[in-house]
């Protein structure tokens, strides 16, 4: 087993933890062992959430359980150790005319992170999230025992273990339903918003209901919002594309700090509207799906001082309001967000209680980490509690705990620890 000790960070490089000793287990006897002689651990996947869910001193990583058990390509039903990413499964399933049934915008997590975070994608109304294609997975528990979770057998543990952040145990392995598409191709419909409100990018979703998937970009770096709503459909005339995990572009070390402030996005922010006009065409899942993973290491342009993501998601009745006086307060901070994504939600199952997303519309923003960024957090916060706000754990760091809308005590057992958790934990 390799044993590392390390400084370790999320996406988002804030904050950083130094001198974390990192166990790599490669099968599930050294797995309970760790977890036999350890009080405190923290899981830990590829290291994909922005902030400080997968931080801990004594970390277990699962990126040594990392074996495809078994692809049963008449049923498009995956087996696999939790380790696995999403990107090892990408090539196989797509030639055999299989996809995710929800995917998150990133190829390069974990089973274990996609279940821990119950991960949605563009398409949440109508396919819910990551949980709801899961057929069960195996986890380990604080004594050691391993136990086998679906929606029927230990329901309680499953519901509690998707979205609720690696405090439960760790999951080992997870047999995952696909869906059958023809094509590795989407008819994207791109509707342009320039000179837009808050009411007018709702508005444009909800005229759009019926399609499948739906996110839009959202331009905060001039007076007025601008911006385009991409809707999409899997493309029904047969094309299966040999999808490769391969980049076009690689970030190779931190640029300096301060790179990416208003001019950089504004400029880019006009390169991108211009290349975005309202049309419709034919586009390969890696552009649809998977647009920021041509480019490995991105998050390194923000400089080694990080950035913060602020990803929240707000009731269908307050979402026009809420969305407005965000703007308005990030506009009166002077900070501009460089990546952002608008997205509609759907009602959530009933028994997904630690899943992110509710009926409404959620908003993640990218901010470089400015000196003022800790002020403009504290008053978003402040601004969505009372309408009903909740912030998503997989990319949170700073936010006021009680807007994570979850109680880490009610998972009992605090073995399976980590830094968000423990700053999760009010007095
Ligand atoms: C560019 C980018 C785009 C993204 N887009 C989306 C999106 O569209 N939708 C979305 O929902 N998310 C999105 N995310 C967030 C990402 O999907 C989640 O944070 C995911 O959990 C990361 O998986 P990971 O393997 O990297 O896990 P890590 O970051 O290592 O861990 C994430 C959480 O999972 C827990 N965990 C990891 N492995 C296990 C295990 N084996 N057992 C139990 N718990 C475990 C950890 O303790 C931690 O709480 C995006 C992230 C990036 C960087």
């Amino acid at each position: 087993m390799q044993t590392e000790r390390t400084t370790i960070a999320g996406w988002a490089n804030y904050p950083t933890l130094s001198n974390a000793t990192v166990f790599k287990p490669e099968n599930r006897a050294e797995v309970i062992q760790l977890i036999q002689q350890n009080d405190a651990l923290t899981l830990r996947g590829n290291g994909k959430a922005y902030g400080d869910a997968a931080l801990g001193q004594t970390v277990l990583s699962s990126l040594g359980l990392n074996k495809i058990r078994h692809f049963d390509q008449e049923n498009g039903i995956v087996d696999c150790e939790a380790g696995v990413l999403l990107a090892d499964l990408l090539p196989m399933i797509t030639a055999a005319g299989w996809f995710f049934a929800v995917t998150p915008g990133i190829r390069w997590i974990s089973i274990g992170g996609a279940i821990a975070s119950d991960v949605h994608g563009k398409n949440h109304p109508t396919e819910g999230c990551f949980s709801h294609h899961l057929i069960d997975f195996e986890l380990a528990l604080a004594d050691g025992t391993i136990v086998t979770c679906s929606q029927e057998q230990n329901a309680a543990l499953f519901w509690q273990t998707c979205g609720g952040m690696g405090w439960t145990g760790m999951i080992l392995s997870a047999r995952i339903q696909l869906r059958r598409i023809a094509s590795t191709r989407m008819q994207q419909r791109t509707v342009r918003l320039a000179k837009a409100t808050m009411q007018d990018f709702v508005q444009t979703f909800e005229e759009n209901r019926s399609t499948s998937y739906a996110a839009a970009w959202v331009d905060f770096s001039r007076p007025t919002l601008r911006g385009a709503v991409h809707f999409a459909e899997h493309d029904t005339q047969p094309h299966l594309d040999n999808i490769s995990n391969d980049v076009s572009w690689k970030v190779p070390f931190f640029a300096p700090n301060g790179l990416l402030n208003s001019l950089s996005i504004g400029a880019y922010n006009e390169y991108y509207f211009r290349k975005n006009p309202t049309a419709s065409q034919v586009v390969g899942f890696d552009q649809y799906f998977y647009p920021l993973d041509a480019i490995a290491n991105w998050n390194r342009l923000y400089g080694a001082r990080g950035f913060i993501q602020y990803h929240f998601c707000i009731p269908q009745q307050n979402a026009v309001v809420a969305l407005d006086a965000a703007a308005a307060l990030i506009k009166k901070h002077g900070e501009t967000p460089f990546l952002t994504v608008l997205k509609r939600h759907g009602a959530p199952h009933p028994r997904a209680v630690n899943s992110f997303p509710f009926e409404g519309y959620s908003l993640a923003l990218d901010f470089p980490r400015t000196r003022g960024m800790a002020a403009l957090i504290a008053e978003l916060d402040a601004l969505l509690w009372p309408l009903g706000g909740k912030v998503y754990l997989s990319k949170d760091a700073i936010s006021d705990p009680r807007m994570a809308r979850i109680n880490p005590a009610s998972f009992g057992d605090a073995k399976f620890t980590s830094l968000q958790r423990q700053r999760l934990v009010v007095p």
